[in-house]
């Protein structure tokens, strides 16, 4: 068979040699050890926590080196498509902090290693596809649907591995005649990679995340061209990861079962093979077992989720961090103020089975890493969540900023800072009160007699002074509790309970009551300092007024 006749009839527009293609994309010039990687969405419109998880690795791998992160799309499927998606998928990895340094953005293309969308790519992979055909290393098949189907179930009935491989690559040694009678016909053909392996062989492989590997090759004649003339995705990974230079690929370990393919198809083309960095799923606990993350069962997937849930990207990012790599939560203990960024990433540490994902941890770390912002930044990031989630509660914090963040600022910034808010969701209920709409009725505890609550309150109210200090307040409150036959003693109380009608702290829930409607607050002395004389004496009058 005359090879390069056979590459000319299938392409004769490709002129362009692959060397000449390979010198418009030179090896870049980074410093020793950068990692360029990528990350290949395609476009179906979802985004999920696992797109997070391998952005975050990408990210860290290439920046930590001081190499490239680029982004490409794999649109190379257009029935899976979905308009819009790109723009979906940049902007929520931006959001979360991920940025690209290279490829496809909202207004086009970046990069001197382009185009970036597979589609806009089909003349650079007929230049690599017409080079293995030269070389005996491809050929095209013109199998139909029809065809296919009856050798799979042919296989099946055989109780034979399926596929296009050995004697059933009908179309493997075909003359350049036959070939020639189908073309003249215009009968529509697909690419097929020649396979020289054996399933007989294995080889070891090592792979950053899974280590050391046993392959066996692979010995299927798989498509490398749709008969549309569009790569498949192994194809494309190969042409793509070659020419943009990437170092390490960073994928689901759902290819896996594609390594061998992929190995045999970078050595036929002369390309040197990356890095491969593939990543187990993302798991949870369902009952006693773990599963997969699914994207109809689990709502939490979807990375829209956390955003209406309100939990800050900072909690996100610091919550998959932890996934990530177990010494990360040790690193954190000791830093707690560094960034995220100065911790050492490495893949090496990556769980082979896939993370484990902990609802209630996550809402553990996002309380954590709320208690430790400031209070004017704990403002603007609420307000912006509430701005899309809960406009009437953003109008509120927007009208007064200072109040709000003199609120937010309760139990902040000291050595064990409270823990109230682990979303932002969780906002409201824990300041709602400090709005007069927001706030609830009081509802006492019928075990006191009315009179004894009205009978606090207007004492309360005879000595309230706002001028006060903490100690002179509560002192204040102590002496009401004995004045009316209560205890301080708290001690005396838990030995003999029947011994007094009440305590101090019932004194205190009182008028806590009053003064926001609910049992729980944060400290009542600042509570009222924050509310103002005004509203403070106002509001006592009011529930006295309903205690009848
Ligand atoms: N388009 C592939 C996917 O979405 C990309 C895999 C890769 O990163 O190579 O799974």
């Amino acid at each position: 068979m005359d090879y390069q006749a056979l590459a000319d009839l299938l392409f004769p527009d490709v002129t362009e040699t692959p060397e000449e293609v390979e010198a418009r994309f030179p090896k870049r010039n980074l410093p020793e050890g950068a990692v360029v990687t990528r990350m290949a969405p395609s476009p179906t419109g979802f985004v999920h926590l696992g797109n997070l998880v391998q952005g975050m690795i990408s990210e860290r791998m290439a920046h930590q080196t001081g190499g490239v992160l680029f982004l490409r799309v794999e649109d190379t499927d257009a029935k899976r498509e979905v308009p819009g998606a790109v723009e979906v998928l940049i902007d929520t990895l931006k959001y979360y902090g991920i940025f690209f340094d290279e490829g496809a953005t909202m207004d086009g293309d970046n990069g001197d290693y382009g185009p970036y969308r597979q589609r806009q790519r089909a003349a650079i992979y007929h230049v690599f596809a017409k080079k293995l055909v030269a070389e005996g290393k491809a050929y095209p098949c013109f199998c139909t649907e029809e065809e296919l189907s009856a050798l799979r179930e042919q296989q099946e009935a055989n109780k034979e591995t399926t596929g296009y491989y050995g004697k059933y690559a009908i179309w493997r040694d075909r003359s350049l005649e036959d070939i020639q009678a189908q073309l003249t016909a215009g009968n529509p053909w697909v690419l097929r990679f020649r396979s020289e392996g054996s399933i007989e062989n294995q080889f070891k492989f090592d792979d950053l995340v899974k280590g050391k590997l046993t392959i066996t090759e692979n010995n299927v004649d798989h498509v490398l061209l749709k008969s549309d003339g569009i790569p498949t995705y192994h194809f494309a990974h190969a042409v793509d990861d070659e020419l943009m230079r990437t170092t390490h690929v960073v994928r689901g370990d759902e290819w896996l079962p594609s390594l061998p393919f992929h190995i045999q198809l970078f050595k036929a083309l002369g390309f040197k093979l990356p890095k491969y960095v593939h990543i187990g799923p993302l798991m949870k606990m369902d009952g006693n077992s773990k599963r997969k993350l699914s994207k109809r069962k689990d709502p939490e997937l979807a990375l829209t989720y956390y955003k209406a849930e309100g939990f800050p990207i900072q909690a996100m990012r610091e919550y998959m961090m932890t996934v990530l790599n177990s010494n990360f939560e040790d690193w954190r203990r000791a830093n707690p103020d560094a960034d995220i960024n100065s911790f050492k990433f490495s893949p090496k540490k990556l769980n082979p089975a896939g993370a484990l994902f902990d609802y209630a941890k996550l809402v553990d770390v996002s309380k954590n890493v709320i208690s430790r912002m400031s209070a004017q930044q704990v403002y603007e990031l609420l307000t912006e969540w509430a701005a899309e989630f809960d406009p009437e509660f953003a109008e509120k914090l927007k009208a007064d900023p200072e109040y709000a963040v003199k609120i937010l600022a309760i139990g902040r910034g000291g050595k064990k800072p409270r823990k109230d808010i682990a979303t932002w969701k969780d906002a409201k209920p824990y300041m709602g009160f400090f709005y007069d709409s927001y706030l609830a009725d009081p509802v006492f505890d019928e075990k006191f007699d009315k009179a004894v609550i009205t009978d606090v309150l207007t004492r309360f109210l005879e000595q309230f002074d706002i001028a006060d200090d903490a100690n002179t307040w509560f002192d204040k409150v102590k002496g009401i509790t004995n004045d009316i036959g209560f205890t301080t003693d708290m001690k005396a109380y838990k030995a003999d309970p029947t011994a007094f009608p009440g305590t101090v702290a019932d004194v205190s829930t009182f008028i806590r009551l009053a003064v926001t409607g609910q049992t729980n607050s944060p400290d009542l002395y600042t509570v009222m300092q924050i509310l103002g004389k005004d509203r403070t004496v106002e509001r006592i009058q009011k529930a006295i007024a309903q205690l009848g």
